[in-house]
């Protein structure tokens, strides 16, 4: 404990019960962030920690952005929560035309939920419910894909593919899997896989297999992240996407992505739909939305889509579709949008992602050969490593190099077998090749 912590009770962390972390390990050894400015952390000890993965994948931008702080306190004050059923405000109006203008032509529709969890379950229920509404009621099976992650509510475990998020709750949705697209370790690939061989686009057609289960009348979407983030960066082969496209389309399957980390920059293009050339039916997104400031979530559908909902006819003041949240379309959420939209194009994000994307992968690829790397993945400034796992526990060094660069001054994800970067958008080359230099010396230094 440095002199700068202030003295605190026994016990005094007993209360939090803190999601997706090792509360023993935590509340016995703290790492208390107490403030941050830049691509920077401030720990509660005084020290700087880069910010390795942005956040949680949402803060591309940097933190303490003075135009998004001023957004926000002055909507506070201006209109602090308005309902967001039955009423509206101004702003989530203008920020839906705003986001609607980045999104791959003909996605042109946004609901507003809080998280990327809810935008999975709501992007979900209204591919079920989109199929009932055309008279097709029995289009409700879902299908996801292995190491899929969308989120943790029981719509999205069900399609994920992580066991993590699904072997402590019963049974879910029903749904059904595709293969994961992750080549073996040892393949180091950059960037996309290619096409051919077995690990490649023709992992799409295995949703022709599950076609012949289960047949097209009873599925109503695929949903697939275009690169998965949390299993480890997972890119999809060259072709991949494009031909679940193809098969959705003949099928008449909804296609969702869910771009809760590949929307809004990380991939150098606004969405990963716009990066791989895919359009979806159905988009998801949420994090580097509002650069993580305030929890926003959307779902953007086409507007055949929406225009369904409205045609089923009925009285005007019925719902179309009944489905949102408390917080949907937040004011102060949607200011903070509007403020990191604007932001993210006067910093020229994508443009700044796009330059440092070949430097980072030369970076992180660089760790070939290093000990411990089985494998590196990487697209736009995103990069997974898969760690040699130890016997019976695969989990353990990703989390012995996570700590150990904590105590170098880093900030790293550490998630099943793997280590994840996503640096801020507005990191320097030479932030960059000392956050990979750290890195290395760490994965030397574990046992
Ligand atoms: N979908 C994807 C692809 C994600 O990566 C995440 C979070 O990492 C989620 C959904 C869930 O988002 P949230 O934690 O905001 O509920």
């Amino acid at each position: 404990m440095s002199s700068s912590t202030p003295h605190r009770p026994d016990g005094w962390m007993d209360a939090h019960w803190m999601p997706f972390t090792g509360n023993r390990q935590f509340k016995a050894n703290p790492r208390l962030l107490t403030g941050a400015e830049g691509a920077y952390y401030r720990t509660e000890d005084g020290r700087r920690l880069f910010d390795g993965l942005s956040g949680l994948w949402c803060t591309g931008l940097g933190h303490g952005r003075t135009e998004i702080v001023d957004a926000v306190s002055r909507q506070v004050r201006e209109l602090d929560y308005s309902p967001a059923f039955q009423f509206g405000h101004p702003l989530s109006f203008e920020l839906a035309n705003r986001l609607v203008e980045k999104m791959p032509a003909g996605l042109n529709r946004v609901f507003f939920t809080g998280s990327g969890s809810e935008s999975a379950d709501t992007a979900l229920k209204m591919a079920r419910a989109y199929w009932r509404a055309r008279g097709q009621a029995s289009k409700t099976r879902l299908i996801g894909r292995l190491k899929g992650y969308h989120g943790v509510n029981f719509g999205g475990i069900s399609v994920g593919g992580m066991v993590a998020n699904r072997k402590t709750f019963g049974q879910g949705v029903e749904a059904d899997h595709l293969p994961h697209t992750q080549p073996p370790s040892g393949s180091f690939f950059k960037g996309m896989p290619p096409a051919e061989g077995p690990h490649g686009a023709a992992l799409a057609d295995e949703l022709l297999q599950l076609i012949a289960l289960h047949d097209a009348s009873n599925i109503a979407a695929v949903i697939v992240e275009p690169f998965s983030g949390s299993a480890g960066v997972v890119i999809p082969p060259v072709g991949y996407l494009q031909r679940l496209r193809e098969i959705c389309t003949a099928h008449d399957i909804l296609l969702i992505f869910d771009e809760v980390i590949t929307g809004f920059g990380r991939t150098g293009a606004w969405t990963g739909a716009e990066a791989f050339g895919v359009t979806p039916d159905i988009l998801t997104a949420a994090k580097q939305i509002t650069n993580g400031v305030q929890p926003l979530g959307v779902v953007v559908a086409k507007q055949a889509i929406h225009d369904t909902f409205m045609a089923q006819g009925g009285p005007d003041y019925m719902l179309e579709f009944p489905h949102g949240y408390t917080y949907s379309a937040h004011p102060v959420a949607c200011a903070a949008g509007l403020a990191s939209l604007d932001l993210l194009a006067r910093d020229h994000a994508l443009e700044r992602v796009n330059a440092l994307a070949p430097m980072f992968e030369n970076a992180v690829h660089g760790l070939r050969g290093v000990k411990h790397v089985a494998d590196i993945r990487n697209f736009g400034l995103a990069a997974g490593i898969t760690v040699a796992a130890l016997p019976g526990e695969p989990a353990k060094r990703p989390f012995d190099i996570a700590m150990a660069m904590y105590a170098k001054g880093f900030y790293v994800r550490y998630g099943g077998d793997t280590i994840q970067l996503a640096p801020p958008f507005i990191s320097t080359p030479a932030e960059i090749d000392t956050l990979v230099s750290a890195l290395g010396d760490c994965f030397e230094a574990t046992a």
